[in-house]
């Protein structure tokens, strides 16, 4: 009895060390308005459900692993409000005009995610 309530103690206390830890890492390496891990984690989930699990542009459905969170206003202006949140697969995200995701491309012509000819398929709204 004792053993399982020390253990429990112990459980939380290792909890709330890592989610310290963690947003001492992001808050120190990330741009800083990015919430902490663990709160991206619980946006990306909602921003998926809401979005029906697909990506909202071709469709597809999405598993949360797979899926993209693409904010559509981007850069100084953009928030993580979720209304500037929505979801995208991969091949969406990559070929979404803005130079912000030009970094991706290379990696994703590699992967075959996108074809050659990705420039006539960018995508802009
Ligand atoms: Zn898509």
């Amino acid at each position: 009895m004792l053993a399982s309530w020390w253990g429990w103690l112990m459980l939380g206390v290792s909890d709330l060390a890592v989610s310290i830890l963690n947003h001492l890492r992001f808050s120190t390496t990330m741009p800083k308005k990015r919430p902490p891990r663990e709160v991206w984690i619980e946006i990306r989930r909602v921003v998926w459900e809401r979005d029906g699990r697909q990506c909202v542009r071709c469709k597809t459905s999405l598993t949360l692993k797979e899926c993209h969170i693409d904010h559509k206003i981007s850069g100084k202006f953009g928030t993580n409000k979720l209304s500037n949140l929505r979801t995208l697969c991969r091949r969406c995200h990559v070929l979404r005009m803005d130079m912000r995701h030009r970094g991706m491309i290379a990696k994703a012509l590699e992967d075959g995610i996108i074809p050659a000819n990705w420039r006539d398929l960018v995508w802009e709204d």
